[in-house]
């Protein structure tokens, strides 16, 4: 980058070209990844990060949302907990990962703290967490009951080879 002598039309802003260098540090200092966010030419952006000319209002904009969107997503990632109750791990309601941010360290968790998924940003309280977990755990027992039943009577029923076509076996009853 070569800094310019001259100074162009518009008023340089310390505030505008100070924006711009920290969404670009927030895109990893990646200047095709900014410039590429921002859609605008890259002579034009080296210029504005240099404070020689200013970026028109929506550009300016633009660099405060990548600025504002990577700060929330730090703050998703505050603490990194996991929930779990004896050996199974609470999972996310919306997409099934298992990582959720707390805003306060794992220790000082209550039921009503408030949790954020790590992958789709879905807020629920660790106390609703537990419950979905409970509940999925419940699900899931009875799920694999019902179909480890299913398939004994129907082995059962192949190797005694006399049970009356009629008869379907019942997930509910009791199989010997
Ligand atoms: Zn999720």
């Amino acid at each position: 980058m070569q800094l310019r002598a001259r100074r162009e039309r518009s008023t340089p802003s310390t505030v505008h070209s100070g924006t711009l260098a920290r969404a670009l540090a927030v895109l990893g200092g990646d200047i095709e990844r900014l410039r590429g966010r921002l859609k605008v030419p890259r002579p034009e952006l080296d210029a504005w990060l240099q404070g020689t000319t200013r970026p028109p209002d929506g550009v300016f904009l633009l660099a405060v949302d990548i600025i504002v969107e990577a700060e929330a997503l730090e703050q998703r990632r505050a603490h990194r907990v996991e929930i779990t109750m004896g050996h199974e791990r609470a999972r996310c309601p919306n997409c099934d990962t298992t990582f959720f941010s707390s805003p306060v360290p794992e220790g000082d968790i209550k039921n009503v703290t408030r949790l954020s998924c790590l992958a789709c940003g879905l807020s629920i309280a660790r106390g609703d967490l537990m419950t979905y977990l409970s509940s999925d755990l419940a699900k899931r027992g009875a799920a694999r009951m019902i179909a480890l039943r299913r398939m004994l009577a129907f082995s059962q029923a192949r190797t005694q080879g006399d049970t009356p076509k009629a008869e379907i076996p019942d997930p509910t009853k009791k199989v010997k």
